[in-house]
């Protein structure tokens, strides 16, 4: 009601209804010569016309706003003046100021209307802002939700990976562990950890940049990426992965290997996928260090540090288990004692530090003549045992003689001089010589006495 209208409007209202009233006044004046100016009929049809004006007045100020009030207060004024002229009649002057009073109460109504709707049209914008600055607050407010739940999810997912690598020193289990959590956590169409220093292992272009440069390495589409081009893929079978990531394995400032993803899509990997997959790397780092370290360990405490052969115990132990093995099975082999002859006179001749050299060599040599399958051991300082699976006193003979006859053929370089050497063997089968581990070994070390003492450089095999 209070709108504000436009100005052509207002005009063609106020026009319309000044033409209105015109043509009312042109009947009412058309009718009028019959009437007497002061007859009663007169003055009513005067009376009831300019009253009409009165409620104008006041609802041109609220339809047509402060224009069309104007306007309508004119041509009512104009009206009253018009009855003056004419009819030369004083009294209807009164409705000058009633005109002018509805007029007024009109223009207060408007105005109050205005100020209220200018108010509320502030208030509206109040609020309007007030939603959006509250929209952009609710819609902040679900990202950062959406991002800790992300964060909270892979904190989680970490705590998981950090428990299960603690649970495990087995350097395989280890690999598993990390490749499978990355896996899971991440998500990939395929996962490698590879490690440096390690056999049978494909390293593509993308391992080799890690390693060289050290940095984690983001791939979002293969196709388009300036650092690679797709061509140098060895394999064409790796030109399907068009996304890629991977993070070098790094165990204080040395490289240990790298752990790669790859996916077929494009774009399907985030720096935020990297950051995880980098803290992954750091423990499965760590992991696997210790892993390897459990097993280096453990691989010590067996074997000798200067021949790399297995120690006495572990001898003892891996015999006493293939005799209660073969004792179950009735199965056949035998034991080889090995010593060297006249060692002490190089030890004289070189140094001891030759000696140990002359040892490592022989040790070589004698695991290349007996071939794989055999459990060899360093029994003393210069003397070898051997655990000969399968072998009866017969094979076991002829091993034996083939490492002897091998070594006496070997020349061995000390010192700058070439050397040569000879041992002698004992030899004891089970079940013939004995059943037990103690026993076993008894006889083999009385069949080497034998063989030193009928002469050396040769293998005593006992009673055949
Ligand atoms: P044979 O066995 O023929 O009777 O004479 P041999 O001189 O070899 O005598 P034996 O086997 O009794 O002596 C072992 C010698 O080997 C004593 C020691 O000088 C030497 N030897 C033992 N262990 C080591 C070692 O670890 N390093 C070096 N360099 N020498 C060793
Ligand atoms: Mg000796
Ligand atoms: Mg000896």
């Amino acid at each position: 009601m209070y709108n504000r209208k436009s100005s052509k409007t207002i005009f063609f209202t106020g026009t319309g209804t000044v033409v209105v009233f015109i043509i009312v006044y042109c009947l009412l004046s058309a009718i009028s010569p019959g009437l007497r100016v002061s007859s009663a009929e007169y003055r009513n049809v005067i009376v009831l016309y300019l009253s009409l004006f009165i409620p104008l007045n006041l609802i041109s100020w609220l339809c047509l706003g402060q224009l069309g009030g104007v306007l309508i207060l004119i041509f009512s004024c104009f009206f009253v003046l018009m009855t003056l002229l004419r009819y030369g009649v004083f009294d209807y002057n009164i409705y000058v100021p009633l005109f002018c009073i509805a007029a007024f109460a009109g223009y207060k109504i408007l105005s109050r209307l205005n100020a209220f709707r200018n108010r509320s049209l502030a208030m509206l914008e109040v609020l309007e802002v007030e939603e959006n600055s509250l929209a952009l607050k609710i819609s902040k407010k679900e990202k950062d939700m959406e991002f800790a739940e992300k964060r909270f999810k892979g904190y989680a997912a970490l705590k998981d990976i950090t428990e299960a690598l603690s649970s495990t020193l087995n350097l395989d289990e280890t690999i598993k562990l990390v490749t499978s959590k990355a896996f899971k956590i991440i998500g990939s169409d395929r996962v490698f950890l590879f490690l440096s220093g390690q056999k049978q292992q494909r390293l593509t272009t993308f391992d080799s940049w890690i390693l060289k440069h050290r940095k984690s390495l983001i791939i979002q589409d293969l196709d388009n990426d300036f650092r690679f081009s797709i061509e140098a893929l060895a394999d064409p079978a790796d030109r399907q992965y068009k996304s890629i990531i991977g993070v070098p394995l790094m165990s204080e400032k040395k490289v240990m290997g790298v752990l790669r993803m790859d996916s077929m899509a494009k774009g399907a990997y985030t720096q935020d996928d990297l950051r995880l997959l980098d803290i992954i790397s750091d423990l499965a780092a760590v992991s696997i260090e210790n892993s390897m370290l459990y097993e280096r360990t453990n691989e010590l405490a067996i074997t000798d540090g200067l021949t790399g052969f297995y120690v006495q115990r572990y001898f003892k132990e891996a015999l006493e288990l293939k005799v209660g093995n073969a004792g179950a099975q009735a199965g056949r082999f035998s034991v080889a004692m090995i010593d060297v002859d006249y060692f002490k006179g190089y030890n004289d001749k070189y140094g001891h530090a030759a000696g140990d050299l002359l040892l490592i060599k022989l040790a070589q040599a004698i695991r290349a003549l007996a071939g794989e399958g055999h459990v060899i051991a360093r029994y003393g300082g210069e003397e070898f045992a051997m655990i000969l699976p399968k072998a009866d006193k017969k094979a076991a003979m002829k091993i034996s003689e083939d490492i002897r006859k091998g070594l006496e053929k070997t020349l061995f370089t000390l010192r700058r001089d070439e050397v040569k050497l000879t041992v002698s063997i004992g030899i004891s089968s089970f079940p013939e010589d004995g059943t037990t581990a103690e026993k076993l070994l008894k006889t083999a070390d009385s069949n080497l006495y034998k063989a030193k003492e009928s002469g050396r450089n040769r293998t005593w095999p006992g009673s055949i």
